[in-house]
């Protein structure tokens, strides 16, 4: 049993691989499994410009 839950239908912006992504609910980031490049779940929050 994982915290992280499988982002089905999503595409990496970074590397571009799609269902690769999962979102980590305790840090609020998703991770790229092919990349390992992660971002903020709502970036609306993160740079709100
Ligand atoms: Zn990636």
């Amino acid at each position: 049993m994982t915290l992280a839950h499988f982002l089905d239908g999503l595409r990496c912006a970074c590397c571009g691989a799609l269902n690769m992504l999962w979102l980590d609910p305790l840090r609020g980031l998703v991770e790229c499994r092919e990349c390992g490049q992660s971002a903020l779940a709502f970036p609306e929050i993160g740079e709100a410009q």
